[in-house]
């Protein structure tokens, strides 16, 4: 990037740039280095999208990094994380249930643990989904039967001209892990929830129930991004299509299919982002070659 347009972000916002590598901001802990805002308001997110359309600069709306490939020589995009106003959480008892508003850039495993702890039913599904609540409208995250797009009522954004905009539930095409803002810039500043009231003491008990399924079947104990490919329409799961084409235990550098869930590639701790890129185009070719049945990705990338 520009080194002028670097010092122009870091003199307009003193202490919201940062020089980062993506490894850190990624949960597969790979990529290399980036200029990162964070982002503290709508108002400053509409005066810093001004200033970028201006100065001719991408950018790229980062959450947690929980489904992100990120390049090892980095990006030229700047990097948009939310934070702030725009990671708050509202509560309101409403009746026989709870409104909840919050911001794009809340962490939704947490905001899942509140919402069990309340007795507002719905958001137990997440408590182990690692990412922000904008991320996981974009993907359309889910886990067990349920999915974001179920109890959400609508969603605030902001597209790159800076103008803010409400778009309802229907509006947002959500299917199987998509969404409208795959296919659109925009960015998610707030969303609007309705959980039903439920016992508090039943809600986090599924949630502990869930975590523990999930530490049995996942990976979690090396740096990872979740399913790496998408379900397919019709037959077997990735994981078993990967499995049953003996993939388990493949690697390519620091980069392994997971002996746990072969839908999981990890990070052996020495990966870079091509040996991740390499070991799936293996799994792709592989499994293609042993069931007919070409896989696609779930993981974005960025860089
Ligand atoms: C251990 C593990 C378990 C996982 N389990 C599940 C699971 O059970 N179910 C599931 O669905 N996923 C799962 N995931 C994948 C991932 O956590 C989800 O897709 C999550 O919703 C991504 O959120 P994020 O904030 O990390 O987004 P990121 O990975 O940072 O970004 C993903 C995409 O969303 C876009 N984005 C992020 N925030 C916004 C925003 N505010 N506005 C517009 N676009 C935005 C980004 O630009 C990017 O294109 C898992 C991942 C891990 C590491």
């Amino acid at each position: 990037m520009n080194k002028g347009v670097a010092d122009l972000l870091r003199g307009r916002y003193p202490d919201a740039v940062r020089s980062i590598q993506l490894s850190e901001w990624t949960t597969w802990q790979v990529g290399g280095p980036a200029i990162a805002i964070v982002v503290s308001s709508r108002g400053m997110l509409s005066d810093l999208l001004g200033i970028l359309r201006q100065e001719g600069l991408s950018w790229f709306l980062l959450g947690r990094g929980s489904n992100i490939l990120a390049s090892d020589n980095g990006c030229s995009e700047i990097i948009i994380r939310l934070a702030g106003d725009l990671a708050s959480v509202r509560w309101e008892h409403s009746g026989s249930g709870w409104r909840l508003s919050c911001g794009g850039g809340t962490r939704f495993p947490s905001l899942s643990g509140v919402a069990c702890s309340k007795g507002a039913s719905g958001l137990a599904f997440a408590i182990g989904i690692p990412g922000t609540v904008g991320g996981a409208i974009f993907m359309n995250a889910g886990a067990y039967g349920s999915s974001i797009s179920d109890m959400l009522t609508e969603v605030d954004v902001v597209d790159s001209e800076g103008n803010e905009r409400v778009i309802r539930n229907t509006e947002c095409g959500f299917s199987y892990r998509s969404s409208r803002f795959q296919r659109e810039a925009l960015i998610v500043t707030g969303a609007k929830f309705l959980l039903k009231e439920a016992d508090p003491a039943e809600l986090r008990s599924e949630a502990r129930r869930i975590l523990q399924l999930r530490r049995d079947k996942f990976p979690l104990e090396y740096p990872n991004a979740g399913s790496v490919f998408r379900r397919p329409f019709e037959g077997p799961p990735p994981g078993k299509l990967i499995e049953d084409s003996g993939l388990k235990g493949r690697a390519v550098g620091g980069a392994m299919v997971s002996e746990k869930h072969a839908n999981f590639i990890v990070n052996n701790g020495h990966a870079s982002s091509s040996d991740i890129l390499n070991l799936m185009n293996v799994v792709r070719e592989e499994v293609l070659r042993k069931s007919g049945i070409l896989l696609k990705e779930e993981i974005r990338y960025l860089g």
